[in-house]
């Protein structure tokens, strides 16, 4: 088989829902740039795939990927994937783009094999619970209306992304556990908002109110502080969701003993093959690789990593706006077509996209 086309398809659109962020900040862009990546192959089949960021990707496509993909065998994805990270030795890809090209790979492979890719993983699970990943709230008040809504939409765990300061979100994180019960799973996630007093501080007020695992405290750079770190708490730490250099990187956070626990993800860890490297290599010390993220492409890996416990699933708004693929009790499900199952109308398109290839 060999790929005989290489498109790409940028679409843009008012982000609808911003992802608000500690201190104001927004981790969404106002305009959401998504570009598709579309490989066409000598045997019909076509492999698809997207990425947010859409301008740094679609430069990487026409400058180094179309060139690079053309001719191809796309089933050798083990190849391929060691070749982009020579690639990677030249551009520094945002790891986002290695998952780009990957996933599409394997978009085609499970088409060729007529699974969804969760069985062609492994399959373990044909659903998996999510939990609703918080947006930042203004309030103590709104964060457990928040909670109250996501409980009766059937969600049973709940993560707060919350303000960035240690005092006031240990404050939060004790209310919301007062205010749910013993019986809700419950875990924090600190995005890299905190030193290593701030972390301790707050990790010890996290562990008192039983929270399930404590998620990036600190930004991913320093090892050694998160070793410290997870030797002076009890609860799980979970670590290594954005550090570069995927299983290269998270072997080291393990073998040191600064992580309790890893994140995986197509999009940050190299795509399905990066995120499967990275689960097995957690596996292999009997811990969790928790999957980061939503999208149909995470809901594959949730379905085939054994050690993952969750779909992450963010819930926007107030009231809350919840995605559409979570079921009345909080399950997800893949799409149970070969592939992906991406829902993609070519010609619609072709015709919106702002820049195209
Ligand atoms: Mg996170």
């Amino acid at each position: 088989m060999k790929i005989i086309a290489v498109h790409a398809y940028t679409l843009s659109h008012r982000t609808k829902h911003m992802f608000i962020w500690r201190q104001g900040l927004l981790g969404s862009d106002p305009t959401s740039e998504e570009t598709w990546l579309r490989l066409v192959t000598d045997e019909g089949v076509e492999g698809w795939s997207r990425t947010p960021r859409g301008g740094i990707a679609m430069d990487l496509a026409v400058r180094r990927l179309k060139p690079w993909l053309l001719g191809k065998d796309p089933l050798m994805k083990e190849r391929l994937w060691h070749e982009l990270w020579e690639i990677d030795r030249i551009e520094e890809f945002p790891m986002y783009i290695m998952g780009w090209v990957d996933t599409a790979l394997w978009d085609i492979t499970a088409k060729v094999a007529k699974l969804p890719l969760y069985q062609l993983l492994g399959g373990y699970r044909h659903e998996i619970e999510a939990y609703a990943s918080t947006v930042t709230y203004p309030t103590t008040e709104e964060y457990l209306d928040v909670a109250d809504q996501c409980l009766a939409r059937g969600f049973r765990a709940i993560k707060l992304h919350a303000w960035g300061d240690a005092r006031k979100d240990a404050a939060l994180c004790t209310a919301l556990r007062n205010h749910v019960g013993p019986d809700v799973a419950l875990m924090y996630d600190g995005s890299a908002g905190f030193d290593p007093y701030e972390s301790l501080y707050l990790g010890r007020a996290l562990e008192a109110a039983d929270y399930l695992w404590y998620e990036e405290p600190m930004r991913e750079f320093s090892i050694n502080a998160y070793k410290r770190l997870c030797e002076q708490l009890d609860i799980p730490v979970l670590a290594a969701e954005t550090s570069d250099g995927c299983h290269y990187n998270v072997a080291d956070f393990i073998a040191q003993g600064a992580a309790d626990m890893v994140r995986t993800s197509y999009f940050y860890k190299g795509g399905i093959t990066g995120a499967l490297r990275v689960a097995h290599l957690a596996d292999s010390f009997q811990l969790s690789a928790e999957v980061h993220g939503m999208g149909e492409e995470n809901t594959h890996l949730c379905l085939a990593i054994r050690n993952n416990h969750y779909y992450e699933s963010l819930v926007m708004a107030n009231p809350i706006v919840v995605e559409p693929c979570i079921g009345p009790k909080g399950m997800v499900k893949a799409p149970s077509g070969p592939g992906i199952g991406y829902d993609i109308n070519l010609k619609a398109m072709q015709k919106t996209a702002v820049a195209k290839m």
